[in-house]
């Protein structure tokens, strides 16, 4: 903001003010107005929420209905602040939550909840529809782009605006999908002020490969029935080749272990034993291609066998070859460029809070995607930022003695 913009800038004052409008800002707001305060929420875009329907169109997974400790060991760091959040306001809350606001929810064979329409904007209405009943008001095209002093600077689509406020929650999100508004422009913002932040790190993202032009044929062909390990964490998620690499839910689940490049290995017969793989694999070849051999003694699938090929060339005989199906190298090349990631990890790092407020600005307060954590695809994600976002809403309204 130039001298002379700083001049002509509009200034107003608000009790509270809620800077990002995803799901966290949205459940900070809904929390401070249903606690009685009066609250602006503003956000970069020319509308709200656009990441949390661009996560409706593939399904709205809202949270995962599993029981409460198995939920919370998803999420890392496994911060006191963030798990007390979660056990606040977990799996069987966000539930009840979508339930109160008129949504049927369902929930699919692997214990993920969807709202019933799958998509995010019936229930993205009806949550607004409340907010504005709470009083809520909304402005949009409301970049922020810096303090001064207690002043929050913003470049809107009128000119500059500034705004003093008696409690701020910030939920700008992270660093992916740039285009539906987190652009995580404010971590520069936090580090220029020492505010210790973690940088970004995709999570929730494709890895690369460099493939050979063997494997042309099967970009585009999901994975399923094998096991995939790193950093000693395992899953039988999908996932599907494509041109680039891998990418899906079963590549997702190891983002932590795959972005450091920590050796990655297949199993491509999980439910069988090696001792069994060597048993089938004694009986003679014959004329049989080695394709075709494995395919009749072990029942391996077409894409199976190519990665077996790909990754296992030259293929060793007997024992090594049984032993190389149960434990194949995954040569990870690096991983997608974030942007394009589900998620990011890194931001606020907890050590710069008391809770979910700013150590060094009391009365700021953040929430979302926009802290230090990380967690799965899975409804993880949506359940993590409601939670932070609600404690980060109800610590604001404590603060102004609602
Ligand atoms: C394709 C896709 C599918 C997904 N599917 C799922 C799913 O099914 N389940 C799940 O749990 N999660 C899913 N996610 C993740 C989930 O959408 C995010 O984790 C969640 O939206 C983050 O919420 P948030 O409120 O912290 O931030 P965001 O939703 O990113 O909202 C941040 C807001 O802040 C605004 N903002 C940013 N910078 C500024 C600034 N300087 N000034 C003013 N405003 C600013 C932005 O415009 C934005 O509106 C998906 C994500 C993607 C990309």
């Amino acid at each position: 903001m130039s001298k002379e913009d700083d001049a002509n800038a509009r200034h107003d004052k608000v009790q509270a003010l809620i800077i990002g409008a995803g799901p966290a800002g949205l459940m900070a707001a809904d929390a401070l107005a249903s606690a009685g305060a009066a609250v602006l929420v503003v956000d970069a875009m020319p509308s709200v929420g656009r990441k949390f329907l661009m996560a409706g169109k593939s399904g709205l997974n809202l949270t995962k209905d599993e029981p409460l400790a198995s939920f919370l060991s998803h999420f890392h760091p496994q911060s006191p602040d963030l798990l007390r959040a979660l056990t606040d306001f977990g799996p069987d809350s966000v539930q009840s939550w979508a339930r109160d606001l008129g949504e049927p929810i369902v929930t699919g064979s692997t214990a993920r909840v969807f709202p019933k329409a799958m998509k995010a904007s019936p229930l993205l209405r009806r949550w607004l529809a409340r907010l504005n009943q709470l009083g809520v008001t909304f402005e949009q095209r409301h970049k922020w782009v810096g303090w001064e002093g207690d002043t929050w600077l913003f470049d809107t689509s009128n000119g500059p605006r500034r705004i003093t406020a008696e409690i701020v929650v910030m939920a700008l999100g992270g660093a992916s999908w740039s285009k539906l508004g987190s652009d995580g422009s404010w971590a520069d913002l936090f580090r220029n002020k020492g505010i210790e932040t973690t940088p970004f790190a995709p999570a929730n993202m494709g890895v690369t490969i460099r493939w050979s032009p063997h494997m042309t044929p099967h970009f585009g062909t999901p994975v399923k029935g094998v096991k995939l390990m790193a950093g000693g964490v395992e899953t039988r998620g999908e996932w599907v080749v494509t041109s680039q690499g891998l990418e899906g839910g079963g590549i997702y689940e190891l983002s932590r272990a795959l972005r450091s490049l920590e050796p990655a290995t297949l199993d491509l017969l999980p439910d069988v034993t090696l001792e069994q793989i060597s048993a089938k694999l004694r009986r003679p070849r014959g004329k049989l291609s080695i394709s075709n051999y494995l395919r009749k003694m072990l029942k391996l699938p077409d894409i199976s066998r190519a990665l077996l090929m790909e990754w296992g060339r030259p293929l060793p005989v007997d024992a090594d070859l049984s032993a190389l199906i149960k434990v194949l190298p995954v040569p990870i090349a690096g991983t997608l460029p974030m942007d394009g990631a589900i998620s990011t990890a890194g931001g606020v790092d907890w050590s710069a809070l008391n809770g979910f407020e700013l150590k060094s600005r009391p009365g700021t307060f953040v929430a979302g995607e926009m802290l230090d954590w990380e967690a799965p695809t899975g409804g993880y994600l949506i359940t993590g930022c409601l939670a932070t976002g609600r404690a980060a809403g109800q610590a604001a309204a404590a603060k102004l003695n609602f």
